[in-house]
This record gives C-alpha cells, structure tokens and sequence, in this order.
C-alpha cells in the first residue's frame, strides 16, 4: 500500500481516498493497524482541525432528520461536513439502530459532505478508538465540521464527549412534567440540549420541555468550561427545519468563548492525553492476549483470585512481572 499517495489524496479531500483510509483504521489486522498508525501521524502534522460536535439521543428522537437538515444548512454556507457514527448496538449484536443506509438521502449526495456508519462487530473500546482515528482523518481532509452521532444508550455518550468539543442532546417533547429517561451523568455533559419535534400538535409540549430542560441545566452545579447562559436549552424542528441556524449560533458562540478563554485548547490536551493512556492499555492488554504463556498464567490466576486462593492484587502482580520480563 502507498501510504504517502493515500496521504495526498486525503490531503486533497478526496472522499474515496478518505474511506479507504477509514476501512483501514477499522482493519483488525496488524499490518494494517501498523499502517493506519504511520497514516494517522504523517496526517497529523498538517494541524487541521475541525469542529467536533458529539450528537446524541435516544432511537426515534430525529437524529437523522436533524442531521439531514442541519448539515444541508452547513453545506449551503460553505462548509465541508463529515457525519460519523458510534453504535453500541453493532457492537453487542451486530445488528445496528444506526446503520441504515437509507438515512439522511440528501446529505449523502451532497458533495460537501461524506457519511460514515459506524464500524460493526467490535467491542465499544473498539469502536471507540476508530471513530477517533476517523474523525482525525475527516479533519485532515480539510472538514470544517465533524458531527459525531450516537444514540443514547451504553456508555457511548460519555465516549463521543471524549472526542468532541461540544456536546448537543436531541430530546423529544415529554408528555406531563416528565423530564424522561435523562441520566444525570448526561445532562452534565451537554452544551446544548435541543428538543426536536417542536412544530404542529407536538408545539405546546415542546416548549414546556424545553422550558424545564433549561431549568434543570440551571440547578447543575457551574462549570469553569461555560460562559454565562450555558448550557442552554433550545426547541427545533428537524422536519420543518426551524430552530436550526439558532441552534447553530449557539454552538458557534460557545465555541468562540471556549476558544478565547483556552478551555478549547485545554479539553483538547486532556483528550489527547485520555486517548494516550487507551492506547496505553489497550496495547498492554493486546500484548497479553498475543502471548499464550501468558495467557495462560492469566486464566490461571484469574481462577485463582475467583476461587479466593489469592488476592486479585498479587495476581495482577504477577503477570504484570511476567509481562514485563
Ligand atoms: P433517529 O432514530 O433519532 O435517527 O430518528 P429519525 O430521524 O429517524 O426520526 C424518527 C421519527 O421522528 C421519524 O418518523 C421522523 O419523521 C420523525 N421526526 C424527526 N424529526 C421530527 C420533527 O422535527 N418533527 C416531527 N413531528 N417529527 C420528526
């Protein structure tokens, strides 16, 4: 494989060079995963970079229709958008909630925009990790916007908030004074909290949702990464495609004051590092998996420490010994 052609070509924001690069980083084998690393790193020192925005919500809230209409908008302006997914479904079962290629049709064609689904048949930590190496290689194809999607269920959300610098909850209009199924790990890390379906029937619940959405973001405790009036929330309608430039402004604002006051900068060195020490593990991990001697002294003890006949402590000792030997 040509590395340095791939690498021009990705440069370029040529879309297909783009997705082999993409089928690469998602690649189990080793010579490849080798490759992707070289990639990835020859990539790197261009320093483009994008704005990453992590997009959530529960299966049936809009996500696509949202993305469909937000990303016309974007590419109408001028911008270059790429669309990642992470599917914690398609790492369980293979099946995806995601996946479907029939989504977001118009977006699709769109010269400026490229859709990835997410990778399949992997663990979360997996997916994880390509769809980071992904939206690395989108921002060194020159994208103005990566919007990462996924839904929320898992563990998922707090991963793309790994990789994003702003975070956006879609949410649908609640009927009475529910505030359904938000966990409150998730409320403290959005940005933004949109309650999509805001337009005929669904209006007047729409806006009393949002109205105590935004009571709640008030109650949670401040954080330094946040100007005034942040996080916020807003009502959209992703069909009737209204509340989508105002949603726009808002994550544009916060990200201007992020930038300016450094917190951009700073939750960018604090993921970057986050990702090292996955890597870190991951690798530790791996090379303990490909030695059968020391998988073996691992099962071993791990009976061991299950049967009580020794404390997990010692055992993790040990073949931490034997790894390092
Ligand atoms: P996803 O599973 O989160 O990607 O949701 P979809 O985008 O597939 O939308 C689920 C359903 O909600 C579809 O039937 C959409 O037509 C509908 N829907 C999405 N956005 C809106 C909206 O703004 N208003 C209304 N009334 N329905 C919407």
């Amino acid at each position: 494989m040509d590395l340095s052609d791939l690498a021009r070509r990705i440069r370029a924001g040529e879309r297909r060079g783009l997705a082999r690069a993409i089928t690469l980083v998602e690649s189990g084998r080793e010579d490849h995963r080798a490759a992707a690393v070289e990639l990835i790193e020859t990539l790197g020192r261009a320093g483009r970079m994008a704005l990453r925005i992590g997009l959530s919500g529960t299966p049936g809230v809009g996500k696509s229709t949202f993305i469909e209409g937000f990303g016309k908008m974007l590419t109408a302006q001028g911008n270059r958008v790429a669309v990642l997914a992470v599917d914690p479904s398609s790492a369980r079962s293979g099946g995806s909630i995601l996946g479907d290629k029939t989504r977001m049709e118009r977006l699709s064609r769109d010269p400026r925009a490229f859709i990835r689904p997410s990778p399949s048949q992997t663990h979360l930590g997996g997916v994880a990790r390509r769809t980071r190496e992904a939206v690395a290689l989108c921002e060194a194809a020159g994208f103005d916007i990566v919007l990462i999607e996924t839904v929320g269920v898992g563990q998922s959300e707090t991963m793309v908030a790994e990789m994003c610098d702003l975070f956006v909850l879609l949410m649908a209009p609640a009927g009475g004074d529910e505030l359904q199924g938000v966990k409150r790990g998730i409320m403290e890390i959005a940005d933004l909290i949109l309650v999509n379906k805001a337009d005929g029937d669904l209006l007047p619940a729409a806006t009393r949702t949002c109205a105590d959405y935004a009571g709640a973001l008030r109650l949670l405790r401040k954080r330094p990464e946040d100007p005034p009036g942040f996080p916020k929330a807003l009502t959209v309608s992703a069909i009737s495609e209204t509340g989508l430039e105002a949603a726009w402004e808002e994550m544009q604002a916060l990200d201007r004051w992020r930038r300016a006051a450094g917190h951009w900068q700073a939750r960018r060195a604090r993921q970057a590092h986050h990702w090292f020490r996955e890597e870190l593990r991951h690798g530790l991990m791996a090379r303990l998996a490909a030695d059968p001697a020391l998988r073996q002294l691992e099962t071993e003890l791990g009976a061991a420490v299950a049967e009580g006949r020794r404390t997990a402590a010692s055992a993790a000792r040990e073949v931490l010994a034997a790894l390092a030997g």
